[in-house]
C-alpha cells in the first residue's frame, strides 16, 4: 500500500526540480520539507542574486570544472544540462543575463525570481507540498526495499520511489543539517563527512599590519555581502579576535571561515567588527560624551585611548577621517556618530582564506560509486533517488552547484 508513486524529502532546488518533473510525468508527488517555508539557501545564494548556471554549453568543457568527478557526471549532463536549465527558466518568463566567467543570474538579480519560477513549477504540476514535516529516517531498509519516510511524531508515510534531497551541511540555519548524511549511513551506504574549513582569513585593509599581535577579548563579528547583512551561523557570538601580519584570526573568525569560503565565491565579502558588543549604540554614545565631558580639554586620540589601545584608537580616528588631535570639546555631533559606527562596525574587507584551495570546498556526501548517474538511482536501493548537495561533488563556483541541482533533479524526476 503506497500513499504516492514518489516522495521527495527536502524543498531546496534539487527537490523542488525533482518533484516538478516527476509530477509533470503525471506521478503522484509529494514534497516533504521540514522549514516553513521552500528553498531558503536558494534566497540567500549568490548574496541574494543567485548565480543559476554557467554559460558553458559545451559539456565537455563544464565538467573539467569538475574535475575528477566529471566522469560521473557525463551521462545526466546528457540528458539535461545547461541549455535545458536556461530554457526552463526563460521559458518561464526569467530573464537571464551573463556576467564574468560565464556566471548566469536572473536579470533582476534576484534569487526570488528563481524561487518564483521553482515553486510556480511545482504548483502548477500539482505536486503536494508538506512544510514543517520534518522527516527523520527512511522505512523498510531491512526488507531490502526502501518503502517509506519516517516523519517526526513516527507517522510513516509510503511511496514506490523516494528522492533524497535533503543537501549538505553548509548554512544549517537555512535547513540543511546533514540529515540526509545519517540515514544514508544508516542504510549502509558510504558517506564522506563533510570537512569544516577552520582558516584563518587574510584582509586587504593596510591598516591591519600595524594591529599585528594584538587580541581583542571580546568583540562580535558579522559578515557582509553587497551591503547586505548575512546571517551566519557562526558568527553570532561574542568571542576573541587576533590580528596576524596578513589579517585576522582567533575562534570566532575560524569558526566563520567555511561561510567567509562560500560567500567569496559569488563576490566581495566584508567582516564587520563590533568592538563593543555587549553595548547598544545608544550606550556608547552615553559612554563617549560622558567621557568627552569629563576630559573636554583633552585630545580626543588621548580621550579614545581610555576605551581602545593607542593603536585602534588611532585607526577608528583615521578611517573616521577626524583629526586625533581635536579637542573633546570641539568634537562635532556628526564626528561623534561617526566615531559610533565605526565602533559598533569596522569594516575589513576580505582578500582570501588562508591555508585551503579557497576555489574548492571540499562538501562531502555519498560517494559517487554507489550512485547511477544515467538514473540518479542508489546502486544498494534502487528504488531510492539521491540528487544536489547530498552527492559526494566538489565543485567550482560559478554557478556550477545549482546546474548540479537542475540536472541531478531532473534526472531523479525523469526516473523516479
Ligand atoms: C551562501 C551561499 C551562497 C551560494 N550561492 C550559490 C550560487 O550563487 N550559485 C550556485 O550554483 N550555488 C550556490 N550555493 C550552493 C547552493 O546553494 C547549493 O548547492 C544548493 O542549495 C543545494 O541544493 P539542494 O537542493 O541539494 O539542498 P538545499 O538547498 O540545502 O536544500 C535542502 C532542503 O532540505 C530540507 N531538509 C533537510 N533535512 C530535512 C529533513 N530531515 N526533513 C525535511 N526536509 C529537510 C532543508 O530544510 C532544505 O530546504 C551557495 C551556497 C551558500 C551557502
Amino acid at each position: 500500500m503506497t500513499d504516492h508513486d514518489v516522495i521527495v524529502i527536502g524543498g531546496g532546488p534539487s527537490g523542488m526540480m525533482a518533484a516538478g518533473r516527476a509530477a509533470e510525468r503525471g506521478l503522484s508527488v509529494l514534497l516533504l520539507e521540514k522549514n516553513d517555508t521552500l528553498g531558503k539557501k536558494l534566497l540567500i545564494t549568490g548574496g541574494g542574486r543567485c548565480n543559476v548556471t554557467n554559460a558553458e554549453f559545451d559539456n565537455r568543457v563544464l565538467l573539467e570544472k569538475f574535475k575528477e568527478n566529471g566522469k560521473y557526471l557525463f551521462s545526466a549532463f546528457s540528458k539535461w544540462s545547461v541549455k535545458e536549465s536556461l530554457e526552463f527558466f526563460n521559458s518561464r518568463e526569467m530573464a537571464t543575463k551573463i556576467e564574468n566567467e560565464k556566471r548566469v543570474f536572473p536579470v533582476s538579480d534576484k534569487s526570488q525570481s528563481v524561487w518564483n519560477v521553482l515553486v510556480e513549477y511545482i504548483k502548477k504540476e500539482g505536486v503536494e507540498v508538506q512544510s514543517n514535516s520534518e522527516v527523520t529516517g527512511l522505512e523498510g531498509h531491512l526488507s531490502g526495499k526502501i518503502t517509506g519516510v519516517k516523519l517526526k511524531g513516527k507517522k510513516i508515510l509510503h511511496a514506490k520511489s523516494i528522492v533524497l534531497a535533503t543537501g549538505g551541511k553548509s548554512r544549517p540555519e537555512t535547513g540543511s543539517t546533514g540529515d540526509g548524511f545519517v540515514w544514508l549511513k544508516d542504510i549502509g551506504h558510504k558517506v564522506i563527512e563533510p570537512q569544516a574549513v577552520l582558516v584563518p582569513v587574510a584582509l586587504k585593509d593596510e591598516w591591519i599590519k600595524r594591529l599585528q599581535g594584538a587580541t581583542f577579548q571580546n568583540i562580535r563579528l558579522t559578515l557582509y555581502q553587497n551591503g547586505q547583512k548575512q546571517e551566519s551561523s557562526a558568527g553570532r557570538k561574542n568571542g576573541k579576535l587576533l590580528f596576524t601580519h596578513f589579517g585576522i584570526s582567533g575562534p570566532t573568525v575560524l569558526n566563520m571561515s567555511q561561510d567567509i569560503g562560500e560567500l567569496l565565491k559569488y563576490g566581495e565579502v566584508v567582516v564587520g567588527l563590533d568592538l563593543f558588543p555587549d553595548y547598544g549604540h545608544d550606550k556608547v554614545n552615553t559612554m563617549l560624551m560622558d567621557l568627552f565631558a569629563k576630559e573636554n580639554k583633552k585630545k580626543l586620540k588621548n580621550a579614545l585611548s581610555t576605551l581602545l589601545t593607542s593603536t585602534m584608537s588611532g585607526i577608528v580616528l583615521e578611517l573616521a577621517g577626524i583629526d586625533p588631535d581635536t579637542t573633546n570639546s570641539n568634537v562635532t555631533r556628526e564626528q561623534r556618530l561617526k566615531l559610533i559606527q565605526l565602533l559598533k562596525l569596522l569594516p575589513m574587507n576580505v582578500k582570501e582564506l588562508l591555508g585551503t584551495d579557497k576555489a574548492i570546498v571540499t562538501s562531502g556526501g555519498v560517494v559517487l560509486d554507489e550512485v547511477d548517474f544515467k538514473t540518479m538511482q542508489s546502486r544498494l536501493f534502487p528504488n531510492l533517488y539521491i540528487v544536489g548537495d547530498v552527492l559526494n561533488i566538489d565543485r567550482p563556483s560559478g554557478g556550477y552547484s545549482l546546474q548540479l541541482c537542475w540536472t541531478t533533479g531532473f534526472v531523479a524526476g525523469e526516473n523516479a
